[in-house]
């Protein structure tokens, strides 16, 4: 190769890596949220809305990651994320065992649990060991959805696409009880539920909230010191203020 040609060689090697740099910063990654997962993300008037919404766009902002949302069913989530539909889900999603072997997660930004609804007026259900021969509600892909299927004694679950629908047949008397997500629930108790559903007993158990991507994502590493950062600077406290009310028991991180 003489002198020329080199130089020809080297000056397109910049341009291809100059040209790669920029495609990298202009990446746009789809972000998948719930289309109804009050009051984390949900979607009112073509309009996407909740904690997690505001959280994940400060989290973003931080990372320098530019974004769309994408708004789905829960039960799509996670084959969207698996098919390249989407780069990142957003919508309180619970980690766990049987998700880490498919999934990555960010660090966890949310302690909660599941709790069980019934009808105001119910008497015989005041905890998961009443549950023997009783119809069960909650959403299909859910955690809560695996939950009562570990139970053994209801005597019918039934799984709904979205979770409203779950509350609709327990307000119409159609089945016994719901069990989900505890923030979730209490939105609608004191909402649309308002003087028809109660949460009874204790929390179910404890569950944790976390940004998934696929295993072969590169941008948790920037995702979760963004995440320590808008803790840092009180950008999480203002939004669990605002959504919540008051301040959390902990922390992310702590
Ligand atoms: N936390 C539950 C789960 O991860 C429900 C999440 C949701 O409905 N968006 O399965």
């Amino acid at each position: 190769m003489n002198r020329n040609m080199r130089r020809c060689v080297g000056i397109g090697l910049i341009a291809i890596a100059l040209a790669m740099t920029a495609c990298a910063r202009k990446e746009t990654l789809k972000v998948g949220i719930e289309n109804n997962f009050r009051p984390f993300t949900y979607t009112e008037n073509g309009e996407n809305k909740g904690f997690e919404v505001e959280l994940w766009d400060a989290v973003a902002k931080k990372a320098g990651i530019k974004y769309e949302l994408v708004p789905m069913d829960q039960g799509e989530l996670t084959k969207a994320l698996k098919s390249g539909k989407v780069d990142l889900v957003v919508a309180g999603m619970t980690v766990n065992k049987a998700r880490k072997d498919n999934l990555a997660f960010s660090d966890p930004y949310f302690q909660t649990g599941l709790v069980l609804l019934t009808k105001q007026d119910n008497t015989d259900i005041r905890g998961k060991e009443d549950l023997k021969g009783k119809t069960v509600a909650t959403e299909i892909g859910s955690t809560a959805y695996t939950y009562v299927g570990g139970l053994g004694t209801p005597k019918e679950i039934k799984g709904y696409p979205n979770i409203d629908q779950a509350y609709e047949a327990l307000a119409a008397g159609q089945v016994d009880c719901v069990i989900f997500d505890e923030r979730n629930a209490q939105d609608y108790v004191q909402k649309r539920g308002k003087g028809k559903i109660k949460i009874v007993g204790e929390t179910l158990n404890k569950e944790s909230y976390a940004f998934a991507a696929s295993k072969k994502s590169k941008h948790l590493g920037a995702i979760n010191s963004a995440i320590e950062q808008v803790v840092k600077n009180g950008t999480y406290e203002s939004l669990y203020a605002k959504w919540f009310g008051g301040k959390p028991q902990k922390l992310p991180g702590q």
